[in-house]
């Protein structure tokens, strides 16, 4: 394969030689011609995906940004067919979403509608009758009333718990979802990866798709949760300090939040795993559990040397902590998309501490590596999408990244934390043939700029020209 045309950030080059996967040359010699204005770029790798939910919730009631009275209707409309499975409501005063107000809605037919942040699950009366072991779980809460009763929301590990238990589809709608949805992120010029389902074995899945359907369209780095280091397959460990911002059990400085881990946990998660050689990535969004993970990094440095560690989110770090990601070589993997959806309730919650939250630019002025990612379903998987959120952003514009930076937390940065940046997340010679083509030069319009074709190891897995 040679396409000729502009490549992204090589002004000589005159397009990309293709040869057995790899880039050949940065030379278009003889090849198809791209359409006019196109532009190459080395292909997104997403940071942070959780697949199969994601594949799943494609399939589920899309709730997000819907009232009240409009998630009510949408569960109406789906009642009666098996399990409703929903995501995505963001009601910030959630004391109405009881189960009384959705068996209204949905007689018999279970009803699971996930938080937008995923850490509450608002459940009707059919769904708790399904529950054959205790809703009460060590770092879990359950909503009641007066009377004792269930309210119908669960959070955190009770909302967890009671998804994996009781909510989740079944391993085929799973691998058939992830099959459906594969196209999609060919489409939004995903190239690779980083997933964060293993704890419903998405390393099986994926293997079983595999087998069934022969080579993906992308390379899929896959993690494995803290209990379950042995699994074959995984990339990396994944582990959690606190929950969110959303759930109000984001863990802060002075007080507050919900500490899902102990930094002496976690400290031996990092230890364990680098014996294993697997590098940790730990969620931590308020700044106590950034600071608790980045003590537990420092205290046991020596021992996961050469490793790659990451703290997901870092969506509020102190100022004295902001070096320390630098100076331990810990990269923030940080979804920009949130930094949009966020404002108001991180606004609202976390008041001056807004000076230190989502601060892109502060991390990486203070040398700090930056992955990008969706967090999807959370977010759209949609790099573009990520991208122009970190670079227009309207909001505390002076955390912006300029579209140079944000790139790389979505090419580069992805591929040195996998150990692959000899080989992935560049357009050079002798890196594999991972490429996104733009309709147009995003340096003049990101707002504008779209996929028209993805390669991955050199063969078209979208094309839409
Ligand atoms: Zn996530």
């Amino acid at each position: 394969m040679i396409l000729r045309g502009s490549v992204y950030g090589a002004p000589d080059a005159s397009g990309i030689a293709v040869r057995a996967g790899a880039i050949a040359a940065l030379d278009g010699d003889g090849g198809e011609r791209l359409p006019d204005g196109a532009v190459i770029l080395p292909g997104f790798t997403d940071a942070h995906v959780h697949l199969l939910t994601w594949a799943s919730s494609l399939r589920e009631l899309a709730l997000g940004g819907a009232s009240l009275d409009r998630v009510l209707e949408q569960v109406r409309e789906a009642a009666g067919n098996g399990f409703v499975r929903g995501f995505g409501w963001a009601v910030e005063d959630d004391g109405a979403l009881t189960r009384s107000a959705l068996d209204a809605v949905s007689g018999d037919t279970p009803v699971a509608l996930l938080a937008h942040d995923y850490h509450s699950l608002w459940v009707n009366s059919a769904a708790l009758a399904l529950a054959d072991a205790p809703l009460d779980v060590e770092g879990g809460v359950v909503e009641r009333d007066a009377s004792g009763e269930p309210t119908g929301m669960l959070r955190e590990a009770s909302a967890w718990a009671f998804r994996d238990r009781y909510v989740l589809p079944s391993r085929a709608e799973q691998l058939d979802a992830l099959r459906e949805a594969l196209p999609v992120l060919s489409s939004r010029g995903v190239t690779a990866l980083h997933d964060k389902d293993g704890w419903i074995d998405c390393i099986g899945v994926v293997r079983e798709l595999r087998a069934s359907d022969g080579e993906l369209p992308l390379r899929i780095w896959h993690s494995t949760p803290a209990d379950r280091m042995d699994v074959e397959g995984a990339g990396y460990v994944k582990a959690f300090m606190d929950g969110t911002l959303g759930s109000r059990t984001a863990r802060m400085i002075g007080g507050g939040g919900v500490e899902v881990t102990s930094r002496e946990a976690f400290a031996s998660i990092i230890r364990e795993a680098a014996a294993r050689g697997l590098p940790v990535a730990v969620h931590a969004i308020g700044d106590q559990a950034a600071r608790d993970a980045l003590d537990a990094f420092e205290e046991t440095r020596e021992a996961w040397a050469g490793l790659r560690p990451r703290i997901e989110h870092a969506q509020c770090v102190h100022p004295d902590d902001v070096p320390r990601f630098a100076a331990l070589g810990v990269t923030a993997s940080i979804q920009p998309a949130m930094a949009i959806t966020d404002q108001p309730v991180a606004e609202r919650l976390w008041g001056d501490r807004i000076e230190r939250s989502y601060a892109y630019a502060t991390l990486h002025r203070a040398g700090v590596r930056l992955a990008g990612g969706s967090d999807a379903p959370v977010e759209a998987l949609d790099p573009l999408d990520g991208i122009r959120a970190a670079v227009l952003r309207e909001w505390r514009p002076q955390e912006r990244l300029t579209l140079e930076e944000a790139l790389r937390a979505w090419t580069e940065v992805p591929a040195w934390l996998e150990g692959r940046e000899a080989t992935h997340g560049r357009l050079a010679p002798g890196y594999a043939a991972d490429l996104v083509i733009l309709d147009r030069d995003p340096a003049a319009d990101l707002e504008g700029a779209q996929v028209i074709g993805t390669v991955h190891d050199g063969d078209w897995t979208y094309r839409a020209y």
